[in-house]
């Protein structure tokens, strides 16, 4: 009978023993399945028919100590339909992974229970005990057989085909046992538990394999997925490699952008994109401080296109591929940018004539100064007024006394260097600064615009020509170096030039505390700015470094 050869020495015992130890380990690792909870009670099971084997063995010891037959008897059938509960238990959870019914559980513990009542009490034949107590086990066995079955089949594991192949083993066993009363030897029964343990502990290898691909393959479809993500990302990014500045990685975006070959990544250097390479060195420098650098603004050249333009990045310093690298994300501010130049013209500049405005030129002034200061250059300021002004406006109209301020303030911006500010200063009168000049050389400019002023021609709307004259007022470094001073002093002597009677160039002296007339010899036939080379009169840029002349 199942399980009843067991002990027939103490060897079995401890070899019986260690079967169900072994199967109780395999249990115990394959505690990550989905079939667990009926491998524990599988194991359960088993640990039931062991003990209802010792406990057969010991009937001796019950008699002898008054325990009647047919009560041991009657608890044996008991375990034993304890123990088909458990494997049918088992086999409910390995094939449908939920737990049999109550009323299943109920219906058989209750038929088990009167059979093996009727069978002790009743009919008290040992024939039709035999028979319940193999029974039993059968039914729950060939239940577990078809699980496992199932199992093989749904999960192609090699692990439930030899487990199936166990049950089966002990299927056969029983009903050798119940048709042919044909005891089979214990080495096969331990054997089969062994066989049983061993596919329990490859069903988990199979899990184990299969969780691992499957985490290979999750794992790969995130980094697949984030890739894709960052490709195609609208913002073009840039890494790059903080040892060398070799570039790593570059988006669509970003190789659009920056007009990258993607063959040819690893050729480029960042920095290489920037027009002022120093913007690497600050980015650094600001990234040692922080992690994170947001809103940096870099002038972007690439090797294609000739024209520079904003971006702005937000870097970070991170690990890729093993080591630290510079992690870029790129904004297109170009547009931004225009537009705030735009408006910065706007704030600076004077709408009607186009050049500087007040505003622009008193913030200027004084870092103007503090440059000459620096380089020691001596500089003037000129205050330049249109005379009689009112009267082109009362006799030709406003239109045509626009266009006169316009000349103006074209001749007398071309008229003067890069490095120079012409500005209006209001109504008919403009203010220039003059850099890197001694105060005869200011002087000599001065004239020179007053003749270029006088020279000029504007046409009223009904077709007449329109000539003026402008009086203009000289404040040289020497005689202060205060920005609103010099401005107030060259407005003083251009007011003596009117005193003095108009289209004249008068000189502050601070010394004599007066003014000297300075009028140069009218030159009227020759464009004094654009013609002085023909010309045996002095330039007007004569003693001035002519390298930055503006140009039209
Ligand atoms: P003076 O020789 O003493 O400088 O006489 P003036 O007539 O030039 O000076 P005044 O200050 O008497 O007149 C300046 C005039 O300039 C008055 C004003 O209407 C005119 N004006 C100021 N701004 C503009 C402008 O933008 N366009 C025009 N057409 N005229 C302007
Ligand atoms: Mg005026
Ligand atoms: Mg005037």
């Amino acid at each position: 009978m199942f399980f009843l050869s067991f002990f027939e020495n103490v060897h079995n015992l401890l070899f019986g023993l260690s079967a169900i130890c072994f199967l109780g380990f395999s249990v115990w690792f394959a505690s990550g399945l989905k079939i667990a909870k009926g491998l524990n009670e599988l194991c359960a099971a088993f640990l039931m028919f062991f003990c209802i084997a010792l406990f057969y063995n010991q009937y001796m010891f019950f008699i002898t100590n008054g325990v009647s037959y047919p009560v041991l008897i009657f608890l044996r059938l008991f375990f034993m339909i304890v123990a088909t509960i458990l494997l049918l238990e088992a086999a409910s959870e390995i094939l449908l992974l939920k737990e049999l019914p109550m009323v299943v559980l109920f219906l058989c513990a209750s038929i088990g229970l009167v059979i093996s009542m009727y069978a002790v009490f009743v009919a008290d034949s040992a024939y039709i005990e035999q028979n319940i107590a193999l029974i039993g086990p059968l039914i729950g066995f060939i239940y577990l057989f078809l699980s496992f079955i199932s199992q093989a089949g749904c999960n192609k594991s090699n692990g439930a085909v030899l487990a199936s192949l166990c049950v089966l083993g002990f299927i056969e066993q029983i009903a050798f046992n119940l048709f042919f009363d044909l005891n089979f030897s214990f080495l096969f029964t331990l054997i089969l538990i062994f066989m049983l343990a061993a596919a329990i502990f490859m069903m988990t290898a199979d899990w184990l394999l299969h969780e691992k691909n499957m985490m290979r393959d999750s794992l790969k479809k995130i980094s697949d997925d984030l890739e894709n993500i960052v490709k195609s990302s609208p913002f073009p990014i840039v890494i790059s490699r903080l040892k060398n500045d070799t570039i790593v990685f570059a988006n669509q975006n970003a190789m659009k952008i920056f007009d990258m070959n993607a063959s040819e990544l690893s050729r480029y250097h960042f920095s290489d994109f920037f027009v002022d390479t120093e913007n690497r060195k600050l980015l650094l420098e600001r990234l040692e401080h922080n992690r994170q650098v947001q809103d940096f603004e870099i002038l972007i050249k690439t090797m294609v296109s000739s024209t520079p333009f904003w971006m702005m990045a937000s870097a970070n310093v991170i690990e890729y591929k093993n080591e630290p690298v510079l992690y870029m994300a790129f904004q297109d501010i170009t547009n931004r940018k225009e537009r705030e130049k735009t408006l910065q013209n706007q704030a600076d500049r004077d709408p009607l004539t186009g050049i500087y405005n007040r505003r622009y030129f008193e913030q200027k002034m004084p870092e103007k100064i503090q440059q000459a200061h620096i380089k020691q250059q001596p500089f003037a300021v000129l205050m330049l007024d249109a005379d009689h002004f009112k009267s082109i406006n009362d006799e030709y109209g406003h239109k045509t006394g626009d266009k006169v301020l316009i000349e103006m303030a074209q001749i007398v911006e071309r008229s003067l260097r890069v490095d120079d500010i012409v500005a209006r200063f209001g109504g008919e009168e403009f203010v220039v600064f003059l850099n890197n000049v001694t105060e005869d050389v200011a002087v000599m400019v001065a004239n020179r615009l007053r003749e270029a002023v006088g020279n000029l021609v504007v046409y009223s709307d009904d077709g007449r020509p329109v000539t003026w004259t402008v009086s203009i007022g000289v404040a040289p470094s020497k005689v202060s170096a205060h920005a609103d001073l010099m401005i107030k002093m060259a407005d003083d002597a251009m007011y003596e030039a009117k005193k003095e009677g108009r289209n004249r160039v008068e000189k502050y002296d601070k010394e004599k505390n007066e003014f000297r007339n300075m009028q140069a010899p009218a030159r009227q036939s020759v464009h004094p700015v654009l013609e002085t080379k023909d010309s045996d009169e002095i330039s007007l840029l004569d003693g001035i470094d002519l390298s930055n002349l503006r140009k039209e």
